[in-house]
Protein backbone atom coordinates (compact mmCIF):
# COMPACT_ATOMS: atom_id res chain seq x y z
CA UNK A 1 0.00 0.00 0.00
CA UNK A 2 0.96 3.60 -0.53
CA UNK A 3 0.77 5.46 2.32
CA UNK A 4 1.52 9.69 2.61
CA UNK A 5 2.45 10.81 6.21
CA UNK A 6 1.01 13.95 7.45
CA UNK A 7 3.24 15.81 10.01
CA UNK A 8 2.78 19.16 11.93
CA UNK A 9 5.81 20.45 14.43
CA UNK A 10 5.64 22.74 17.95
CA UNK A 11 8.67 24.12 18.28
CA UNK A 12 9.85 25.84 21.65
CA UNK A 13 12.92 28.61 21.46
CA UNK A 14 14.07 31.04 23.89
CA UNK A 15 14.63 34.42 23.14
CA UNK A 16 17.31 36.66 22.62
CA UNK A 17 16.51 39.15 25.37
CA UNK A 18 18.79 40.30 28.62
CA UNK A 19 16.48 39.25 31.52
CA UNK A 20 14.55 36.50 32.16
CA UNK A 21 10.19 36.64 31.26
CA UNK A 22 8.82 37.95 34.55
CA UNK A 23 11.65 38.84 36.51
CA UNK A 24 15.52 40.53 36.11
CA UNK A 25 17.56 37.52 36.14
CA UNK A 26 19.92 37.06 33.33
CA UNK A 27 18.92 35.56 30.31
CA UNK A 28 22.66 33.35 29.73
CA UNK A 29 23.55 29.85 28.93
CA UNK A 30 24.89 27.79 31.26
CA UNK A 31 26.64 29.09 34.46
CA UNK A 32 26.72 27.34 38.09
CA UNK A 33 23.49 25.53 38.50
CA UNK A 34 21.09 28.11 40.72
CA UNK A 35 23.49 30.97 40.57
CA UNK A 36 20.74 32.86 38.33
CA UNK A 37 17.49 32.64 40.13
CA UNK A 38 15.18 34.82 42.27
CA UNK A 39 12.30 34.43 44.36
CA UNK A 40 9.75 34.92 41.19
CA UNK A 41 11.43 32.57 38.75
CA UNK A 42 11.48 30.03 42.27
CA UNK A 43 8.01 30.72 42.51
CA UNK A 44 8.24 31.78 45.72
CA UNK A 45 4.50 32.47 47.53
CA UNK A 46 3.01 36.47 47.04
CA UNK A 47 5.87 37.64 44.65
CA UNK A 48 4.37 39.08 41.43
CA UNK A 49 5.81 38.72 37.52
CA UNK A 50 6.52 41.69 35.33
CA UNK A 51 6.29 41.34 31.69
CA UNK A 52 9.72 41.29 29.36
CA UNK A 53 8.83 43.88 27.10
CA UNK A 54 11.55 43.08 24.91
CA UNK A 55 10.31 39.41 24.80
CA UNK A 56 6.76 40.54 23.26
CA UNK A 57 8.43 42.72 21.05
CA UNK A 58 10.53 40.13 19.94
CA UNK A 59 7.29 37.56 19.57
CA UNK A 60 5.47 40.45 17.29
CA UNK A 61 9.03 40.66 15.36
CA UNK A 62 8.98 36.57 15.00
CA UNK A 63 4.75 36.18 14.06
CA UNK A 64 5.28 39.33 11.55
CA UNK A 65 8.52 37.83 9.93
CA UNK A 66 6.00 34.60 9.58
CA UNK A 67 2.68 37.04 8.37
CA UNK A 68 1.04 36.24 11.95
CA UNK A 69 -2.16 38.38 12.86
CA UNK A 70 -0.90 40.25 15.56
CA UNK A 71 -3.59 42.70 16.69
CA UNK A 72 -5.43 42.71 19.36
CA UNK A 73 -5.77 41.61 22.51
CA UNK A 74 -3.19 39.11 23.74
CA UNK A 75 -3.40 37.58 27.67
CA UNK A 76 -1.24 34.80 29.92
CA UNK A 77 -2.57 31.98 31.01
CA UNK A 78 -1.57 29.43 33.69
CA UNK A 79 -1.24 26.40 32.87
CA UNK A 80 -1.26 24.18 35.69
CA UNK A 81 0.23 20.81 36.28
CA UNK A 82 2.59 19.66 39.05
CA UNK A 83 6.43 18.36 38.12
CA UNK A 84 9.46 19.31 39.79
CA UNK A 85 11.20 21.15 37.44
CA UNK A 86 8.27 24.42 37.97
CA UNK A 87 8.40 25.44 41.41
CA UNK A 88 5.22 27.25 41.21
CA UNK A 89 3.13 23.86 39.82
CA UNK A 90 2.18 26.17 36.77
CA UNK A 91 3.38 27.91 34.22
CA UNK A 92 2.70 31.04 32.92
CA UNK A 93 2.04 30.99 29.25
CA UNK A 94 -0.81 32.13 26.34
CA UNK A 95 -4.29 29.94 26.06
CA UNK A 96 -6.85 30.79 23.55
CA UNK A 97 -5.52 34.59 23.33
CA UNK A 98 -2.04 33.86 21.92
CA UNK A 99 0.06 37.06 20.52
CA UNK A 100 0.60 35.69 17.04
CA UNK A 101 -2.70 33.52 15.20
CA UNK A 102 -1.69 32.45 11.71
CA UNK A 103 0.92 33.07 9.14
CA UNK A 104 3.33 30.84 7.34
CA UNK A 105 6.53 29.78 6.28
CA UNK A 106 6.99 29.47 2.16
CA UNK A 107 9.30 26.53 1.46
CA UNK A 108 10.77 25.75 -1.64
CA UNK A 109 11.51 26.48 -5.15
CA UNK A 110 15.11 26.54 -4.45
CA UNK A 111 16.05 22.70 -4.78
CA UNK A 112 18.65 22.37 -2.47
CA UNK A 113 19.37 20.93 0.94
CA UNK A 114 16.07 19.35 1.43
CA UNK A 115 14.16 22.03 0.42
CA UNK A 116 11.22 20.74 -2.28
CA UNK A 117 11.09 21.47 -5.45
CA UNK A 118 7.79 22.69 -5.14
CA UNK A 119 6.68 25.77 -3.50
CA UNK A 120 4.70 24.87 -0.32
CA UNK A 121 3.81 27.35 2.46
CA UNK A 122 3.36 25.67 6.03
CA UNK A 123 0.51 27.27 7.90
CA UNK A 124 1.08 28.35 11.29
CA UNK A 125 -1.71 27.85 13.78
CA UNK A 126 0.21 30.12 16.35
CA UNK A 127 3.13 31.70 18.28
CA UNK A 128 2.53 32.43 21.71
CA UNK A 129 4.87 33.41 24.53
CA UNK A 130 5.45 31.63 28.03
CA UNK A 131 8.41 30.67 30.23
CA UNK A 132 10.80 28.02 30.55
CA UNK A 133 11.32 25.35 33.24
CA UNK A 134 13.89 24.37 35.12
CA UNK A 135 16.23 21.54 34.08
CA UNK A 136 16.09 18.43 35.73
CA UNK A 137 19.13 15.95 36.10
CA UNK A 138 18.63 12.29 37.08
CA UNK A 139 21.48 11.00 39.09
CA UNK A 140 20.81 7.60 39.78
CA UNK A 141 17.96 7.48 42.33
CA UNK A 142 18.43 10.66 43.00
CA UNK A 143 17.33 13.93 40.45
CA UNK A 144 18.98 17.37 40.83
CA UNK A 145 17.40 20.41 39.16
CA UNK A 146 18.67 23.77 37.71
CA UNK A 147 16.46 26.34 38.20
CA UNK A 148 18.39 28.76 35.57
CA UNK A 149 16.23 27.99 32.83
CA UNK A 150 13.27 28.55 34.74
CA UNK A 151 11.51 31.79 33.76
CA UNK A 152 13.54 31.98 30.35
CA UNK A 153 11.54 33.70 27.86
CA UNK A 154 10.19 30.71 25.39
CA UNK A 155 8.70 31.17 22.42
CA UNK A 156 6.07 28.65 21.21
CA UNK A 157 5.68 27.90 17.53
CA UNK A 158 2.68 25.54 16.40
CA UNK A 159 2.12 24.34 12.71
CA UNK A 160 -0.65 23.08 11.31
CA UNK A 161 -0.32 19.31 9.70
CA UNK A 162 0.71 21.07 6.62
CA UNK A 163 4.25 19.05 6.05
CA UNK A 164 4.31 15.52 4.14
CA UNK A 165 7.70 14.24 4.50
CA UNK A 166 10.89 14.20 6.60
CA UNK A 167 12.46 16.44 4.31
CA UNK A 168 9.81 18.95 4.30
CA UNK A 169 10.06 19.25 7.99
CA UNK A 170 13.96 19.74 8.06
CA UNK A 171 13.41 22.02 5.23
CA UNK A 172 10.74 23.97 7.50
CA UNK A 173 12.76 23.80 10.61
CA UNK A 174 15.84 25.42 8.63
CA UNK A 175 13.86 28.20 7.04
CA UNK A 176 12.27 28.81 10.55
CA UNK A 177 15.77 29.19 11.60
CA UNK A 178 17.17 30.91 9.22
CA UNK A 179 14.13 33.66 10.05
CA UNK A 180 14.87 33.61 13.63
CA UNK A 181 18.30 34.27 13.28
CA UNK A 182 18.09 36.99 10.41
CA UNK A 183 15.28 39.26 13.06
CA UNK A 184 17.53 38.66 15.99
CA UNK A 185 14.20 36.85 17.85
CA UNK A 186 16.75 33.94 18.74
CA UNK A 187 19.75 32.16 17.85
CA UNK A 188 17.74 28.22 17.61
CA UNK A 189 20.95 26.73 18.78
CA UNK A 190 19.54 23.05 19.25
CA UNK A 191 23.13 21.20 20.59
CA UNK A 192 22.53 24.19 23.81
CA UNK A 193 18.83 23.74 24.04
CA UNK A 194 17.47 26.86 22.96
CA UNK A 195 15.21 25.26 20.93
CA UNK A 196 13.25 21.67 21.23
CA UNK A 197 10.98 20.38 18.95
CA UNK A 198 8.43 17.68 19.09
CA UNK A 199 6.46 16.21 16.21
CA UNK A 200 2.86 14.96 15.37
CA UNK A 201 2.79 12.04 12.63
CA UNK A 202 0.51 9.84 11.47
CA UNK A 203 0.08 8.28 8.16
CA UNK A 204 -2.85 7.37 6.22
CA UNK A 205 -3.20 5.55 2.34
CA UNK A 206 -2.43 8.15 0.00
CA UNK A 207 -5.67 10.06 -1.56
CA UNK A 208 -7.32 8.88 2.14
CA UNK A 209 -9.07 12.12 3.43
CA UNK A 210 -9.55 11.37 7.06
CA UNK A 211 -6.42 11.37 9.33
CA UNK A 212 -4.81 8.37 10.64
CA UNK A 213 -3.75 7.93 14.74
CA UNK A 214 -1.71 10.76 15.95
CA UNK A 215 1.59 9.93 17.13
CA UNK A 216 3.77 12.40 19.33
CA UNK A 217 7.75 12.01 19.78
CA UNK A 218 8.93 14.63 22.14
CA UNK A 219 12.05 16.30 22.65
CA UNK A 220 13.90 16.12 19.57
CA UNK A 221 17.11 18.02 20.14
CA UNK A 222 18.63 18.35 16.07
CA UNK A 223 17.50 18.69 13.19
CA UNK A 224 18.88 15.66 12.19
CA UNK A 225 17.08 13.88 15.10
CA UNK A 226 13.88 15.14 13.79
CA UNK A 227 14.56 14.18 10.30
CA UNK A 228 15.83 10.05 11.54
CA UNK A 229 12.51 9.99 14.27
CA UNK A 230 10.40 11.08 11.35
CA UNK A 231 11.58 8.84 8.94
CA UNK A 232 11.76 5.66 11.26
CA UNK A 233 8.03 6.15 12.80
CA UNK A 234 6.45 7.11 8.98
CA UNK A 235 8.31 3.14 8.15
CA UNK A 236 6.22 2.11 11.56
CA UNK A 237 3.08 3.43 11.21
CA UNK A 238 3.29 1.85 7.34
CA UNK A 239 4.21 -1.78 8.66
CA UNK A 240 1.97 -1.39 11.47
CA UNK A 241 -1.39 -0.70 8.94
CA UNK A 242 0.11 -3.49 6.44
CA UNK A 243 0.40 -5.84 8.92
CA UNK A 244 -3.53 -5.26 9.45
CA UNK A 245 -2.59 -3.82 12.56
CA UNK A 246 -3.83 -0.02 14.02
CA UNK A 247 -1.42 3.18 15.29
CA UNK A 248 -2.26 3.54 18.62
CA UNK A 249 -2.34 7.40 19.44
CA UNK A 250 0.33 7.63 21.98
CA UNK A 251 3.33 9.74 23.13
CA UNK A 252 6.46 8.17 22.08
CA UNK A 253 10.35 8.87 22.75
CA UNK A 254 13.50 8.93 21.03
CA UNK A 255 16.06 6.84 21.06
CA UNK A 256 19.24 8.40 19.33
CA UNK A 257 21.78 5.80 20.29
CA UNK A 258 19.36 2.86 18.47
CA UNK A 259 17.51 5.05 15.76
CA UNK A 260 14.37 3.79 17.03
CA UNK A 261 11.45 5.62 18.57
CA UNK A 262 10.05 3.49 21.59
CA UNK A 263 6.21 4.12 23.48
CA UNK A 264 6.40 6.48 26.54
CA UNK A 265 2.39 7.22 27.28
CA UNK A 266 -0.65 6.28 25.96
CA UNK A 267 -2.61 9.37 25.42
CA UNK A 268 -6.25 8.46 25.86
CA UNK A 269 -7.66 11.96 26.00
CA UNK A 270 -6.18 15.56 26.11
CA UNK A 271 -4.22 17.13 29.67
CA UNK A 272 -6.70 19.02 31.07
CA UNK A 273 -4.22 21.51 32.07
CA UNK A 274 -7.45 23.74 34.00
CA UNK A 275 -6.47 26.67 32.65
CA UNK A 276 -7.25 29.83 34.07
CA UNK A 277 -6.42 34.02 33.29
CA UNK A 278 -2.78 34.69 34.94
CA UNK A 279 -4.69 37.00 37.82
CA UNK A 280 -1.12 38.91 38.24
CA UNK A 281 -0.84 40.36 34.61
CA UNK A 282 -2.63 42.51 32.56
CA UNK A 283 -3.99 41.31 29.10
CA UNK A 284 -1.46 43.08 26.29
CA UNK A 285 -3.25 45.21 23.57
CA UNK A 286 -1.31 45.34 19.85
CA UNK A 287 -2.35 48.23 18.22
CA UNK A 288 -2.34 48.70 14.66
CA UNK A 289 0.10 51.44 14.69
CA UNK A 290 2.47 49.57 17.00
CA UNK A 291 2.35 46.15 14.58
CA UNK A 292 3.33 49.14 11.77
CA UNK A 293 6.10 50.01 13.32
CA UNK A 294 7.59 46.86 14.15
CA UNK A 295 7.12 45.89 10.29
CA UNK A 296 9.19 48.41 9.44
CA UNK A 297 11.87 47.75 11.15
CA UNK A 298 11.68 44.09 10.07
CA UNK A 299 14.86 42.58 8.32
CA UNK A 300 15.08 41.10 4.84
CA UNK A 301 13.73 37.32 5.12
CA UNK A 302 16.63 35.19 3.74
CA UNK A 303 14.02 33.83 1.27
CA UNK A 304 14.01 37.13 -0.55
CA UNK A 305 17.82 37.61 0.34
CA UNK A 306 18.48 34.43 -1.73
CA UNK A 307 16.53 35.77 -4.74
CA UNK A 308 17.82 39.07 -4.46
CA UNK A 309 21.55 37.54 -4.41
CA UNK A 310 20.87 35.80 -7.42
CA UNK A 311 18.53 38.03 -9.45
CA UNK A 312 20.69 41.02 -8.76
CA UNK A 313 24.26 39.94 -8.24
CA UNK A 314 24.22 37.12 -10.71
CA UNK A 315 24.94 34.21 -7.86
CA UNK A 316 23.61 30.09 -8.54
CA UNK A 317 20.90 29.50 -6.16
CA UNK A 318 23.41 27.28 -4.54
CA UNK A 319 25.85 30.01 -3.85
CA UNK A 320 22.96 31.78 -2.90
CA UNK A 321 21.71 29.34 -0.21
CA UNK A 322 25.01 28.93 0.92
CA UNK A 323 26.00 32.71 1.56
CA UNK A 324 22.41 32.98 3.02
CA UNK A 325 22.84 30.08 5.53
CA UNK A 326 23.58 32.75 8.42
CA UNK A 327 22.94 36.37 8.70
CA UNK A 328 26.98 37.21 9.61
CA UNK A 329 27.96 35.24 6.54
CA UNK A 330 25.92 36.90 4.35
CA UNK A 331 26.20 40.44 5.50
CA UNK A 332 29.60 39.72 5.50
CA UNK A 333 29.09 38.51 1.45
CA UNK A 334 27.57 41.52 0.33
CA UNK A 335 30.12 43.84 2.49
CA UNK A 336 32.72 41.90 -0.04
CA UNK A 337 30.64 42.15 -3.11
CA UNK A 338 30.49 45.48 -2.93
CA UNK A 339 33.69 46.15 -2.88
CA UNK A 340 34.43 44.01 -5.79
CA UNK A 341 32.86 44.52 -9.98
CA UNK A 342 32.59 40.46 -9.49
CA UNK A 343 29.87 39.22 -7.05
CA UNK A 344 30.22 36.12 -8.43
CA UNK A 345 34.13 35.74 -8.14
CA UNK A 346 33.65 36.52 -4.60
CA UNK A 347 31.02 34.38 -3.76
CA UNK A 348 33.49 31.50 -5.13
CA UNK A 349 36.23 33.09 -2.70
CA UNK A 350 34.02 33.20 -0.10
CA UNK A 351 32.61 29.40 -0.52
CA UNK A 352 35.88 27.63 -1.01
CA UNK A 353 38.78 29.70 0.08
CA UNK A 354 37.54 31.47 2.79
CA UNK A 355 35.20 29.02 4.14
CA UNK A 356 38.15 26.38 3.83
CA UNK A 357 40.47 28.56 5.61
CA UNK A 358 38.20 29.21 8.69
CA UNK A 359 37.31 25.81 9.13
CA UNK A 360 40.86 24.44 8.57
CA UNK A 361 42.15 27.00 11.35
CA UNK A 362 38.80 26.01 13.48
CA UNK A 363 37.56 29.63 13.84
CA UNK A 364 34.15 31.41 12.86
CA UNK A 365 33.74 34.21 10.69
CA UNK A 366 33.48 36.25 13.64
CA UNK A 367 37.23 35.55 14.45
CA UNK A 368 38.07 35.46 10.73
CA UNK A 369 41.35 37.69 10.40
CA UNK A 370 40.27 39.07 6.78
CA UNK A 371 37.90 41.60 6.48
CA UNK A 372 35.50 41.66 3.68
CA UNK A 373 36.63 44.50 2.17
CA UNK A 374 39.79 43.31 1.50
CA UNK A 375 38.21 40.02 0.05
CA UNK A 376 36.38 42.13 -2.44
CA UNK A 377 39.68 44.17 -3.10
CA UNK A 378 41.99 40.78 -3.53
CA UNK A 379 38.90 39.82 -5.93
CA UNK A 380 39.20 42.97 -7.74
CA UNK A 381 42.65 43.03 -8.12
CA UNK A 382 42.53 39.00 -9.78
CA UNK A 383 39.33 40.34 -12.24
CA UNK A 384 41.62 43.96 -13.71
CA UNK A 385 44.44 41.11 -14.30
CA UNK A 386 46.70 43.11 -11.41
CA UNK A 387 47.50 39.39 -10.11
CA UNK A 388 46.64 36.09 -11.43
CA UNK A 389 44.38 33.62 -9.63
CA UNK A 390 47.47 31.61 -8.73
CA UNK A 391 49.15 34.71 -7.04
CA UNK A 392 45.90 35.80 -5.42
CA UNK A 393 45.62 32.50 -3.22
CA UNK A 394 49.29 32.94 -2.13
CA UNK A 395 48.21 36.75 -1.31
CA UNK A 396 44.89 35.26 0.36
CA UNK A 397 46.93 33.00 2.59
CA UNK A 398 49.22 36.08 3.47
CA UNK A 399 46.15 38.08 4.14
CA UNK A 400 44.29 35.22 6.30
CA UNK A 401 47.78 34.89 8.22
CA UNK A 402 48.40 38.67 9.09
CA UNK A 403 45.29 40.25 8.58
CA UNK A 404 46.36 42.79 6.11
CA UNK A 405 45.05 44.11 3.07
CA UNK A 406 46.01 42.87 -0.50
CA UNK A 407 47.29 46.17 -1.89
CA UNK A 408 49.97 45.75 1.01
CA UNK A 409 50.76 42.50 0.11
CA UNK A 410 51.01 43.03 -3.28
CA UNK A 411 52.92 46.46 -2.91
CA UNK A 412 55.69 44.10 -1.27
CA UNK A 413 55.11 42.02 -4.01
CA UNK A 414 56.42 44.73 -6.54
CA UNK A 415 53.05 44.92 -8.47
CA UNK A 416 52.27 48.67 -9.09
CA UNK A 417 49.05 50.47 -9.58
CA UNK A 418 47.90 53.44 -10.33
CA UNK A 419 46.07 54.78 -7.15
CA UNK A 420 45.78 58.17 -7.42
CA UNK A 421 42.03 58.83 -7.43
CA UNK A 422 41.86 62.26 -9.54
CA UNK A 423 43.50 59.94 -12.27
CA UNK A 424 41.45 57.12 -11.86
CA UNK A 425 38.89 59.47 -11.97
CA UNK A 426 38.93 61.09 -15.01
CA UNK A 427 39.16 57.06 -16.40
CA UNK A 428 36.61 56.36 -14.50
CA UNK A 429 34.39 59.60 -16.09
CA UNK A 430 35.58 59.14 -19.65
CA UNK A 431 34.42 55.11 -19.09
CA UNK A 432 30.77 56.20 -18.09
CA UNK A 433 30.86 59.28 -20.86
CA UNK A 434 32.15 56.63 -23.76
CA UNK A 435 29.48 53.24 -22.38
CA UNK A 436 25.87 55.01 -22.32
CA UNK A 437 24.22 51.76 -22.44
CA UNK A 438 26.50 49.90 -19.34
CA UNK A 439 25.68 53.05 -17.42
CA UNK A 440 21.34 52.68 -17.83
CA UNK A 441 22.27 48.81 -16.98
CA UNK A 442 23.51 49.52 -13.46
CA UNK A 443 21.40 52.18 -13.11
CA UNK A 444 18.74 50.17 -13.96
CA UNK A 445 19.90 47.73 -10.77
CA UNK A 446 22.66 44.98 -13.24
CA UNK A 447 25.37 45.15 -11.00
CA UNK A 448 27.27 42.89 -13.93
CA UNK A 449 27.31 46.64 -15.52
CA UNK A 450 29.48 47.86 -13.37
CA UNK A 451 32.34 44.80 -13.80
CA UNK A 452 32.21 46.00 -17.45
CA UNK A 453 32.71 49.62 -17.03
CA UNK A 454 35.59 48.65 -14.36
CA UNK A 455 37.32 46.93 -17.40
CA UNK A 456 37.14 50.02 -19.52
CA UNK A 457 38.52 51.80 -16.94
CA UNK A 458 41.73 49.19 -16.59
CA UNK A 459 41.60 49.12 -20.12
CA UNK A 460 42.14 53.00 -20.34
CA UNK A 461 44.74 52.85 -18.02
CA UNK A 462 46.62 50.21 -19.78
CA UNK A 463 45.98 47.68 -16.72
CA UNK A 464 47.07 50.40 -14.13
CA UNK A 465 44.08 51.37 -12.54
CA UNK A 466 43.90 49.73 -8.63
CA UNK A 467 40.73 47.88 -9.38
CA UNK A 468 38.78 48.71 -5.97
CA UNK A 469 39.18 52.76 -6.26
CA UNK A 470 38.05 52.52 -9.88
CA UNK A 471 34.79 50.67 -8.17
CA UNK A 472 34.46 54.06 -6.13
CA UNK A 473 35.07 56.17 -8.29
CA UNK A 474 32.21 54.77 -10.67
CA UNK A 475 30.22 54.16 -7.92
CA UNK A 476 30.23 57.93 -7.09
CA UNK A 477 29.78 59.59 -10.58
CA UNK A 478 27.17 56.61 -10.91
CA UNK A 479 24.87 57.28 -8.50
CA UNK A 480 22.04 55.41 -6.89
CA UNK A 481 20.86 52.28 -8.69
CA UNK A 482 17.16 51.76 -9.08
CA UNK A 483 15.85 50.50 -5.77
CA UNK A 484 18.39 51.51 -3.69
CA UNK A 485 17.34 54.30 -0.82
ZN1 LIG B 1 14.48 35.41 38.67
Amino acid sequence: MDYEAVIGLEVHTQLLTRSKMFCGCANDFGGEPNTRVCPICLGYPGVLPVVNREAVRKTLVAGLMCGCEVTGVSTFDRKNYFYPDMPKDYQISQFDRPLCRGGGILLGGSGFSGDPLEERTVRLTRMHLEEDTGKLTHLGRASAVDFNRAGLPLLEIVTEPDMRTADEAHAFLTELKQLMQYADVSTCDMEKGQMRCDVNVSVRPRGQETLGEKVEIKNLNSFRAVHRALCYEIGRQADELDRGGRVLQETRGWDDAAGVTFPQRIKEEAHDYRYFREPDLMPLETTAESAREIAALLPEAPRHRRQRLVRVLGLTGYDAAVLTSDKALADYYERAAAASPDPKAVANWMITEMMGALSAAGIGLADCPVAAESLGELVSLVAAGSISGKQAKGVFGEMFRTGRGPGAIVAAQGLSQVSDTDAIGEYAAAAIAANPDAVAQYRAGRERALQYLVGQVLRLSRGKANPRLAVEQLRRRLGPQEGES
